[in-house]
């Protein structure tokens, strides 16, 4: 549908943002639908990215995903109180504007989709990035587990974070080897390996032969972390699915129905060259 002056505007907001391939998913699922809407992506530099965002829906933006490094901007925006960290906004009609957070529920129907029963067997797990999306997993998996170890670069982080859950423990970055003996899934969450700018090298073989490796990193989908792992021979979940599957409840949040992630999976693979 060519766009014209009635098109509903949706985007994607983050520094940098040129590599995200959200634009190529919900414009493929916009099109499925037949929506009169288009899905931009929209690199922000401002120092105040909370009047920033708010700004937005004074432009009848209305929908948008936030990503790095905007998503704690996000949830003050909205001001939506016990959210810390958003990765969805939405401006109804009247302009007011409300976040949600589905990072967390995309990993576990990625994670679901790996392995159906995985709840029978992951009692213990480890976050190694305490950002939006560490925060979000942590929250979401955290009431289906006996213990969340999240560990983070910045220490005071992970300590805020493992804070909030009933079953949150703060692993020291010194401990990572420990961390990883211990876990039944282990869950990268920095940007580390994003664009294999850092090869960073994690204790893989610490690990159990039952545990499962995930990365949220998706460009590459191969990343150090994952080879390594795939090398032993240990079930691996790369980051497209938790991709795919926030970005279908964040079009479930705009527009109310459920889009097709097999259609997406295949678009984005294609994208990917993979
Ligand atoms: P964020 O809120 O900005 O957090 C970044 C995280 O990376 C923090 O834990 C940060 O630690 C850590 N970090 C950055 N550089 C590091 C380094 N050199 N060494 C160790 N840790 C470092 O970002 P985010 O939203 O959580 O995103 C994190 C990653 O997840 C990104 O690669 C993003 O693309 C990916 N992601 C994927 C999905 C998906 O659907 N697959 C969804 C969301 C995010 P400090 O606190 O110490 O700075």
């Amino acid at each position: 549908m060519t766009p014209t002056s009635a098109t509903g505007v949706y985007a994607v907001i983050g520094n940098p943002v040129r590599h995200s391939l959200s634009p190529i998913m919900h414009n493929g699922w916009i099109e499925d639908h037949g929506f009169d809407a288009v899905y931009v992506a929209l690199e922000l530099n401002n120092k105040d990215p909370v009047a920033a965002l708010r700004t937005l829906g004074t432009f009848g933006v209305r929908g948008a995903n936030v990503t790095v490094p905007y998503k704690e901007a996000a949830a003050a925006a909205a001001r939506s109180g016990s959210l810390e960290v958003a990765n969805v906004l939405r401006w109804d009609e009247s302009g007011a504007l409300t976040a949600t957070n589905t990072d967390g529920q995309g990993f576990l129907r990625a994670l679901s989709e790996l392995s159906i029963d995985w709840r029978t067997y992951v009692r213990r797990v480890l976050i190694v990035g305490a950002g939006g999306a560490g925060q979000g997993i942590a929250h979401a998996i955290s009431p289906f587990v006996d213990i969340v170890a999240i560990a983070n670069r910045t220490a005071a982080r992970a300590e805020s974070a493992a804070r909030e859950l009933a079953n949150g423990r703060v692993l020291e970055w010194a401990d990572l080897n420990a961390g990883f003996s211990e876990a039944d899934l282990v869950v990268q969450a920095t940007t580390l390996g994003m664009d294999s700018r850092e090869d960073h090298p994690w204790p893989i073989s610490a690990c159990k032969s039952s545990a499962i490796v995930a990365d949220v990193v998706y460009r590459p989908l191969e990343t150090s972390l994952l080879r390594a792992a795939r090398r032993l021979e240990l079930r691996t979940m790369d980051g497209l699915g938790m991709l795919i599957h926030q970005g279908a409840l964040s079009f479930e949040y705009w527009f109310g129905v459920a889009p097709d992630v097999s259609k997406a999976r295949a678009r984005l693979r294609a994208a990917l060259g993979a």
